[in-house]
């Protein structure tokens, strides 16, 4: 079952966009068997289930972070994280960029930003975002890679709005492209088991799909 979504999602991907399974939730067996199939990426959206799920299963696992990271636990994922999709601050940044260079490597950070119409989401406005690039202190930071954006469409059935979601970060990550012309600054993740297809058509490279997979 697993194995046969699998398959399925990422024949309807193609070249696409990267597909990160979200393993949030689910159980040590279950994420074996995904990975059986030769898949390597995995997300998780809290640093305790990362933590527990990182040790015992193979090392070769690229992991993701997908949730809200707090300061005081950076310290715990900076050795083995592959991408922290869900900065929401300069302060955490900072964090990063302080365990980063105790563990003598360069961090992968997407900045989260804020697209959809519910108050509960994490992430930047456009306009906080901006600030952040635009730090004195963010341009001191040499143990982070900015490697691009992460968002979350509204959870609605209007699918008109989740485009327009879509399209404008789609477009903000355009431009932010081509002003900071960041070395790594390739990566829109966006789209999630309901949405994946849309979200690729509006632009993104990277989906989280988790649901889906584990159906
Ligand atoms: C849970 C989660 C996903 C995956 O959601 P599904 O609907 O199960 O595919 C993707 N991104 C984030 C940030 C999540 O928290």
């Amino acid at each position: 079952m697993i194995g046969e979504n699998i398959l399925k999602i990422k024949q309807e991907i193609g070249q696409k966009a990267e597909f990160v399974i979200v393993s949030k939730t689910r159980s040590i067996p279950e994420i074996e068997e995904a990975y059986q199939t030769g898949h390597k990426s995995f997300a998780e959206n809290r640093v305790q289930y990362l933590l527990e799920r990182y040790e015992v299963l193979p090392k070769d696992i690229q992991w993701h972070l997908i949730g809200h990271l707090q300061t005081n636990k950076v310290k715990y994922i900076a050795p083995f994280i592959h991408l922290i999709q869900s900065v929401d601050s300069l302060k955490l940044l900072e964090e990063i960029n302080n365990q980063a260079i105790k563990n003598n490597r360069v961090i992968n950070c997407l900045l989260q930003i804020f697209i959809a119409q519910e108050e509960t989401k994490f992430g930047l406005s456009e306009a906080e975002c901006i600030e952040l690039l635009n730090s004195a202190i963010f341009k001191s930071f040499k143990n982070i890679n900015i490697c691009g954006l992460m968002g979350m469409a509204s959870f609605t059935e209007n699918k008109a709005q989740v485009e327009a979601e879509f399209k404008s970060l789609k477009s903000f990550f355009d431009q932010l492209k081509s002003k900071y012309q960041f070395q790594d600054f390739e990566i829109l993740s966006m789209g999630m088991s309901g949405d994946y297809l849309l979200a690729i058509d509006c632009g993104s490279n990277m989906v989280r799909v988790g649901s889906k997979v584990f159906s």
